[in-house]
């Protein structure tokens, strides 16, 4: 693949390296596909960062250790005591402060590498804001931990030509894939729908630092590949940091009927016909984004060890973190205890998948 063609990486001017800065990343220019040139390179980007719990606070810190000249951090959670296993950039303090995790960052990458420019936005990533959030950025990293996200990255970055790294990473296994529009398979070629019913969680079936950090390496390598020289390997990787084994899927090759990079059909990017909408006087958020038809049994299951469920066939109940979720059986819920969108979004996000 030709590297300009992929990011038109000479159209860009390369920060030029100063002699402070040829120590301090020495031993990166000493491995000859980056170089003196490829760190320029660095110097110069832009990459953003959406989510930044484990995956995503691996990232910020890797990057900016690596020299990427600007980064962008989008999170719209609060550093928790739970999250401290796993999330390399949170420290005590932040979780007692329950400061919002994109300034956590922020702050913390200041003290990593203040040469780089941070800006921290606390902030749900939604269809009306995802370009003036990622629109300027060379490059995507994926953080977050729900689909719908995803499917708004992937749309966006389709469209805009951007390229991104899908990551994951749930109990011991994770996986990712490298996604460079109009080359490779995107998100959608691969999974043209967002799965349905729920998914297992950090919350509900655990998580390993372990994973988490195997996931978030291979993403960081990806993106230091594709800002130094433009190029990148295709495929998915996924690992199992229990079981230590790793399987490789090479390409996968692009759908020539996908509707997003062929048809460039892109509804992720389209406000949503029914945004989550915070219910007056009640302290409770309504979401809904998607039909999802729920088996309010399997969750029933999944959530027990975690919290009071009730439940019948047509609604569950489940108390957690000070909140209480009524869910529905088409994948509505009502999470009371909050009137900020973006929490209820989140807590759904962690219960529901
Ligand atoms: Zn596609």
């Amino acid at each position: 693949m030709d590297a300009k063609q992929l990011l038109a990486l000479d159209a860009k001017q390369p920060a030029a390296i100063d002699a402070k800065q040829r120590e301090r990343y020495s031993r990166q220019i000493l491995f000859p596909p980056i170089g003196e040139r490829g760190q320029e390179r660095l110097l110069g980007a832009h990459a953003a960062i959406v989510g930044c719990g484990a995956l995503g606070s691996f990232h910020a810190g890797a990057l900016a250790r690596a020299g990427v000249g600007r980064l962008t951090i989008v999170d719209r959670d609060y550093v928790e005591p739970s999250n401290l296993h796993r999330q390399f950039l949170f420290e005590e303090a932040d979780a007692e402060e329950s400061l919002p995790k994109a300034v956590a960052a922020c702050r913390r990458i200041a003290r990593i590498n203040s040469s780089v420019d941070v800006r921290a936005a606390v902030a749900d990533l939604t269809p009306s804001n995802v370009d003036e959030l990622l629109g300027d950025a060379d490059l995507l990293l994926d953080g977050t931990d729900n689909f719908e996200t995803r499917y708004l990255i992937n749309d966006f970055a389709v469209s805009r030509g951007i390229p991104w790294i899908y990551g994951a990473a749930v109990a011991s296994y994770g996986l990712t894939m490298p996604v460079i529009p109009g080359h490779t398979a995107c998100l959608r070629c691969v999974y043209p729908e967002p799965p349905s019913g729920s998914q297992p969680t950090c919350e509900t079936a655990g998580v390993l630092g372990a994973i988490v950090s195997a996931v978030a390496s291979l993403q960081i390598a990806d993106a230091l590949r594709l800002l130094t020289t433009g190029e990148v390997r295709a495929r998915i990787t996924t690992i199992d940091a229990w079981e230590g084994t790793v399987r490789q899927v090479e390409g996968p090759d692009r759908d020539p009927e996908c509707p997003c990079c062929a048809r460039r059909e892109f509804p992720h990017l389209e406000e949503r016909a029914r945004p989550p909408v915070s219910l007056c006087g009640r302290n409770a958020v309504q979401v809904h984004e998607r039909e999802r038809p729920l088996d309010l049994e399997t969750l029933r299951t999944r959530l027990e060890p975690l919290g009071p469920v009730r439940s019948n066939e047509y609604v569950l109940r489940f108390a957690v973190e000070g909140y209480e979720m009524t869910v529905f059986s088409d994948g509505r819920a009502i999470i009371k205890g909050t009137s900020d969108t973006g929490i209820a979004r989140s807590v759904y996000a962690r219960y529901i998948g």
